[in-house]
């Protein structure tokens, strides 16, 4: 992988003896981009977690949507509790492949730090806003809130994350080179995260009828698996106990085929694993069901009218938003004002607006008069709901 980063610090702590080889171990870290002394007794990666779960913009998750708005019922998901359920399965995959779990948890509480408000609705929205220079990535952003935006202490800008964090993410940005099995670990505990819970939110919310993912073969086969062990499960009781399975056989599935791989091709340290590329992948017949997974809930769920109503409201307010901030740049709070010499104002801007939950920019939206109470979407679903 290409040195993004000057080294300057390596960690004397001393590293759990049942890791396989082709772990990452806090000697092999490639410290950080500011010098610091360190407590001996953490591995570099305990300290990033420490840092990212006290950041603000982690705090911040819990208001922001993964795939449903608040105004839709308190079941679903949000970015933060979709993020536990990430580094939960990615720990269990790192543990039956002995991979370093400090690391994995460390890259799974960052994976979706940059989404802004409204999840990809307000990332494709922030996208056309600031197309002029550069366009918003969640992923981009990521690294913009952990090096810049965000503060761990006076010393310096940022968290001052490891190296090997920061380059992860780098990576997903890429989308190419060779990446450590740690992150690998993570996109794919992402993929059966989501893949697993968007259809569950879904059923909850009544966007589907529980016969309709019966009509896909991965569910179909989940539901035969249940029925063999238990029988006379009322509904409900069969929803839940096929959803566990479903997490568990990808679990299970990822488990046993990435193992194969790394024993086939005699990977025994973290520079073979990165020069391999990827390795840590479902075999081929479960990735094509799960590709089928996500196309029906592209077509059932993402575009589902009550979705799409949401996706454009969304769409509005940070529009609006960011349109009367850029208007009047003096609106914004001191912090993000005072880069607008060298950044320029978009960026600023949109700066500022990832950085909302939903709710906030909602608030925002109101606070700035951008229309009447009585003409804000939000505020009238809110009403019929409970009216
Ligand atoms: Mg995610």
């Amino acid at each position: 992988m290409t040195n993004l980063y000057p080294s300057t610090t390596t960690s004397p702590y001393p590293e759990r003896t049942d890791l396989a080889g082709y772990a990452m171990r806090a000697e092999l870290s490639r410290g950080r981009r500011h010098a610091e002394s360190l407590a001996a007794d953490r591995s570099p990666w305990e300290l990033d977690r420490q840092r990212l779960t006290r950041s603000a913009a982690f705090r911040r998750l819990s208001s922001k949507m993964q795939v449903f708005t608040g105004v839709m019922g308190d079941y679903h998901r949000t970015r933060l509790t979709h993020t536990l359920e990430v580094v939960g399965v990615a720990r269990a995959v790192g543990r039956a492949l002995r991979l370093n779990e400090d690391l994995i948890e460390a890259l799974g509480l960052a994976h979706d730090l940059g989404h802004p408000p409204f999840g990809h609705a307000g990332e494709a929205v922030l996208d056309r806003c600031l197309a002029g220079i550069g366009g918003f990535c969640h992923n981009e952003h990521a690294l913009r809130v952990v090096e810049v935006l965000e503060r761990s202490g006076a010393q310096f800008p940022g968290l001052n994350l490891t190296l090997d964090v920061l380059e992860s993410q780098q990576s997903r940005i890429d989308k190419q080179g060779a990446t450590l099995l740690e992150a690998q670990v993570v996109d794919a505990a992402d993929s059966i995260a989501y893949d697993t819970h968007d259809a569950d939110d879904a059923l909850k919310l009544g966007l589907l009828a529980v016969e309709e993912l019966y009509e896909l073969p991965l569910w179909r086969t989940a539901r035969t698996r249940v029925e063999t062990r238990f029988a006379d499960l009322d509904p409900d009781q069969l929803r839940r106990a096929v959803l566990q399975e479903l997490t568990d056989w990808q679990i299970d599935d990822l488990v046993r085929v990435s193992a194969s791989r790394l024993r086939n091709l005699g990977v025994e340290t973290p520079d073979q694993a990165r020069a391999a590329g990827q390795l840590i992948a479902p075999t081929q017949e479960l990735l094509e069901q799960k590709l089928e997974i996500e196309r029906f809930l592209y077509e059932r769920v993402y575009r589902h009218p009550r979705v799409l109503a949401m996706r454009h409201d969304a769409e509005m307010i940070i529009n609006e938003i960011f349109a009367r901030f850029v208007a009047e740049p003096a609106r914004l709070p001191e912090h993000f004002f005072a880069r607008v010499g060298d950044l320029g104002v978009e960026r600023c801007v949109g700066d500022y607006i990832a950085g909302m939950t939903d709710r906030y920019a909602e608030r925002e939206h109101r606070r700035l008069a951008v229309r009447s109470e009585r003409s804000n979407p939000s505020i009238r679903r809110r009403a019929r709901l409970t009216g």
